[in-house]
């Protein structure tokens, strides 16, 4: 599967890691735009938010569970931003799904 995520799960692409275990990966974002921005993904292949479903739960849930330790890790005590972007009007631009961790700094009251 031609899938940008896909080869960086297996290695194909480079990445600057964070964190791994059996289903989930997290790395830097390769255009930082916080001074914290990193990629949480599962290992297998998700298409997006929208593309969950009672089959691949489980995936997602060990994603969002990684979250906070992946955060205190990264020393986002004072806290962060998690945002996944759905689609053409979400800007999703990797068809695999990711959950951006945003922080580092005191970030906008605006989301949009
Ligand atoms: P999105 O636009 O929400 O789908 O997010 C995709 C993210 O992947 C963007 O923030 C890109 O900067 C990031 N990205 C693209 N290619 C790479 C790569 N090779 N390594 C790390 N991050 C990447």
């Amino acid at each position: 599967m031609d899938c940008l995520f896909c080869k960086i799960v297996k290695g194909e692409i480079p990445s600057k890691k964070v964190y791994e275990d059996e289903k989930v990966l997290a790395f830097y974002d390769i255009a930082p735009q916080a001074p914290v921005h990193v990629l949480v993904i599962p290992k297998a292949h998700i298409g997006g938010v929208d593309c969950i479903d009672g089959e691949n739960l489980g995936e997602v849930a060990c994603v969002l569970e990684k979250i906070p330790q992946i955060a205190r890790s990264l020393g986002l005590e004072k806290g962060y931003r998690v945002i996944s972007n759905v689609g053409e009007h979400g800007c999703q631009s990797v068809r695999h799904l990711h959950f951006h961790v945003l922080g580092g700094e005191q970030l906008s009251d605006k989301m949009a």
